[in-house]
């Protein structure tokens, strides 16, 4: 295919988040001239692990990310435990995933992740000019007429193409008028990390390192314990921290807030209510926590539209999901591959029509990612329904996946490359008989 008419485009990227950093990693192989506005330092970055399936890695690779310098952890299992005892309760096995999709499942500290991709955005090395960053920049309008990005310095952009990967608060998403509907979640989340060091000092249980996902409760509970208790362990930063989100019930938590960055809580606010009642081994870990956060969860119902002119939204500004799918980073990773494949020289049409570019943006990504984000909503009320648990046979009547679940092979089969090409194959065949028919 020819990239003649191949248009570098100026694209202003809104937050320097992971889907941000990915898409201007993304744009900048695909040859454009990229600027990521961020709304703050980047010191602040806190946070805990983030999954990376082959989904999301795939791109990683693509672009030229050597993920072995974000110090993973290459899990070898998701395990489910009984709340009360730690008793096993399903498996999932991990241990054939390379061979079969090529790339292993990585478990990530975010901020390693973060920087990797920051670094890799800016870096001389590799293809296209490396992305620019400025920081300090609160995005407060988007013209939408004139392509131009506002910030509360006084300052402004203009740029062909504005992407809003400004997080689950997005300014951007109401500049091109997705009106939200939020609610709040009847469950809630702590986090919280357990340095490995102080694992082995304490003598607790040496499981909790494994290469592997564990989930404690996160079903209907027995004895009336809610199944909105629920603890998701993982080790990130090359086994050296093991991170953990403990969920419950909303009312649990007086903290009403959004977001991410918070200032730390005592242990007390995560070990009320079933927390007595945890498997001990876990219950003692959670004691030896620290960087302790609230992380208070909304349901966002999928958005209306995702684009607007030449702008558009990626990561948790497009599709905020509950994060039991553990797919937030790899969608938002998803996204930046469709921008980065849309705009390249293979389809330069795109890169002097925006505009169609992004309908198809959203054509190919919202459908898919709205998917994750009603599995992420169903795995709230049902661990089983994690992807990986419901390709496993659980014994426990009360922990089966409902039909038609998510599956691993749904969310790595899936070749985003063939998916464009054959989407623009669709539009070109339209239109050459648009144009034929124009000439009868
Ligand atoms: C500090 C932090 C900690 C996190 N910790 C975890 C975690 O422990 N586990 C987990 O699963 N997920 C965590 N997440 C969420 C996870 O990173 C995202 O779900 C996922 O990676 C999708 O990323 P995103 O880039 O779309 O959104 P985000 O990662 O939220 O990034 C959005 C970026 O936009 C910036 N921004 C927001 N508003 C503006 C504005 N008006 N102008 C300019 N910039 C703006 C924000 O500062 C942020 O850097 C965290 C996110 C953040 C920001």
């Amino acid at each position: 295919m020819s990239s003649q008419g191949f248009k570098q485009l100026r694209v202003a990227v809104v937050g320097g988040g992971i889907g941000g950093l990915s898409a201007g990693l993304a744009l900048r192989r695909a040859g454009h001239l990229v600027e990521i506005f961020e709304r703050r330092g980047f010191d602040v970055e806190v946070g805990a692990s983030i999954s990376c399936a082959a989904n999301g890695s795939v791109h990683l690779e693509d672009w030229g990310v050597d993920v072995s310098e974000m110090s993973p952890v290459n899990l070898m299992k998701l395990t489910m435990r009984d709340w009360d005892t730690g008793e096993v309760q399903g498996v999932y096995d991990l241990s054939g995933y390379e061979k079969e999709w090529g790339r292993v499942y990585f478990m990530l500290h975010r901020q390693d992740m973060h920087k990797v991709l920051l670094k890799t955005a800016i870096s001389e090395e590799g293809a296209g000019t490396p992305c620019k960053i400025v920081n300090d920049s609160i995005c407060e309008s988007v013209d939408l007429e004139a392509g131009i990005v506002k910030f509360t310095n006084g300052k402004f952009v203009q740029a062909d193409l504005i992407i809003g990967a400004d997080g689950i608060r997005s300014v951007v998403r109401e500049q091109i008028g997705v009106v939200p509907d939020i609610k709040s979640s009847p469950q809630t989340c702590y986090r919280c990390n357990v340095l490995t060091k102080d694992i082995k000092e304490l003598g607790l249980v040496s499981h909790s390192y494994e290469p592997a996902i564990q989930f404690w409760g996160g079903n209907e509970g027995r004895n009336g314990r809610s199944k909105y208790y629920k603890i998701v362990m993982a080790p990130c930063s090359s086994g050296e921290v093991v991170s953990f989100y403990c969920f419950m019930p909303t009312e649990m938590t007086n903290h009403r807030e959004e977001g991410f960055a918070f200032k730390e809580c005592p242990v007390s606010d995560i070990l009320k209510g079933r927390y007595s009642e945890l498997d001990p081994n876990c219950l003692a870990l959670l004691k030896s926590s620290r960087e302790r956060m609230p992380w208070r969860l909304y349901v966002h119902q999928p958005y209306t539209h995702w684009v607007n002119k030449q702008t558009c939204l990626l990561g948790d500004a497009a599709h905020p999901m509950m994060p039991h799918q553990s797919q937030g980073a790899c969608q938002a990773i998803e996204d930046a591959g469709a921008l980065g494949i849309i705009f390249s020289s293979k389809y330069p049409e795109f890169t002097r029509d925006v505009e169609a570019g992004l309908r198809l943006y959203q054509a190919i990504r919202k459908p898919r990612a709205t998917m994750v984000q009603a599995a992420s909503a169903r795995a709230t009320d049902n661990v089983a329904e994690r992807i990986g648990f419901t390709s496993i046979d659980i014994k426990d009547e009360m922990l089966r996946p409902t039909d038609g679940s998510l599956t691993v092979k749904q969310m790595n089969e899936y070749n985003m490359h063939h998916h464009v090409a054959a989407e623009v194959s669709k539009l070109r065949k339209s239109q050459e008989s648009l144009h034929e028919m124009a000439h009868l």
